[in-house]
């Protein structure tokens, strides 16, 4: 039987912040698995500022942007509809690097069995998932947080933000502060997520709530926007802190819009900078696994999902990702679990 696929494609060439009307569906026949390949039905697709990179084209090698008709790439979590791989079975659970549409054919080498869930399965892409592997390798690995360190954090209501302040507290963190854009996304880390303080980076009032929220500083910051609030951050950092570079959100829709560090700013402070790459730490999934599952099983760690059903509807969803608007880990619901 012939497995009709639905795919959101570019409709042209993005410029700036990504809008609805830049995106189209497709309707396709989906082939056979070959031998080694499983035919994949897509239950959550998982919306991530780095696919405004990649359709800019600042994750392939040559730098060529999308064009109309190109799929955006994204993770999904899905089910094995149909397995020619020995190590898979029809309905097992698998995370796979998908795309936006509802089925794909996938190189059974490249699956990861999703063994045995114990958390809701849309977990494995935001908490329990590469946002949340990005939290712990900058908390524990890079900033190696000991008991007592105030912890600021950027981006606080998002997966990344959310799971890395939870961490910390867990890790005997004195202060955890968060950086978020609206009202509701603060009262969120402060009530759900346990957060000492988070600021309003919209309030006018801004600077100075921040500089309240650390009368001591921050011993570590972990930087998700990058720009003045990267700079902003540094200004209330105790000396010889730590700030983990991980990500650029300010700029991801126009580059122009950089703004330069002086260094003079961490030298004053002799800080230590690093800067964060998932990649680098997907070979340690699995302590990160043990120390972050169980928490999230037994409800000591919270996390918050921003859901949008369809396929049809992706590139809004994505849309309202990249001007701030999502209000937790961005997803899309594809089919039942
Ligand atoms: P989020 O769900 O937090 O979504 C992005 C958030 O960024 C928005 O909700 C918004 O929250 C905030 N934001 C700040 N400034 C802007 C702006 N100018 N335009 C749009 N949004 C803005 O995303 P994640 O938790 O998934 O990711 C957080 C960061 O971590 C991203 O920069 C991402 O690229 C990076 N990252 C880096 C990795 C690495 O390997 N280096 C791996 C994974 C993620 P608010 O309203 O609170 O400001």
């Amino acid at each position: 039987m012939t497995t009709v696929n639905r795919r959101t494609m570019l409709a042209h060439a993005i410029e700036g912040v990504p809008q609805d009307a830049d995106f189209k569906v497709a309707e396709m026949s989906l082939p056979e698995p070959a031998a080694g390949e499983l035919q994949l039905r897509h239950i959550y697709l998982s919306l991530d500022p780095w696919q405004r990179s990649a359709i800019a084209g600042r994750h392939s090698p040559d730098g060529t942007p999308m064009q109309a008709g190109d799929m955006p790439p994204g993770e999904v979590v899905a089910q094995v509809a149909q397995s020619r791989h020995a190590d898979f079975a029809e309905g097992d659970y698998v995370r796979h690097m998908g795309g936006w549409q509802e089925y794909s054919i996938a190189d059974g080498n490249l699956a990861v069995k999703v063994d045995a869930p114990k958390a809701p399965l849309s977990a494995y892409l935001g908490v329990l998932g590469m946002p949340g592997l990005t939290a712990w390798a900058s908390i524990i690995k890079l900033a190696d947080i000991q008991p007592g360190q105030t912890v600021l954090v950027s981006a606080a209501l998002g997966p990344v933000g959310a799971t890395l302040g939870q961490i910390a507290l867990k890790m005997g963190a004195s202060a955890v502060v968060g950086i978020a854009g609206s009202a509701e996304k603060c009262r969120y880390v402060i009530e759900e997520c346990g957060f000492s303080q988070c600021v309003n980076y919209k309030s006018p009032d801004y600077l100075e709530s921040l500089q309240n929220a650390l009368p001591d500083g921050a011993d570590i910051y972990h930087d998700n926007v990058g720009g003045q609030m990267l700079i902003d951050a540094i200004g209330v950092m105790k000396q010889y802190g730590t700030v983990v570079l991980c990500g650029l959100i300010s700029q991801y829709n126009d580059p122009a819009l950089a703004v330069n560090l002086p260094v003079a700013l961490p030298i004053m402070k002799r800080l230590v900078m690093k800067g964060l790459v998932v990649y680098d730490f997907y070979n340690q999934q699995q302590e990160f696994f043990d120390l972050v599952a169980p928490w999230v099983n037994d409800g000591s760690i919270s996390f918050r999902e921003d859901r949008a059903a369809g396929i049809e509807n992706a590139g809004a969803h994505f849309a309202k990702l990249m001007c701030g608007d999502n209000v937790g880990k961005s997803l899309i619901v594809l089919g039942d679990e």
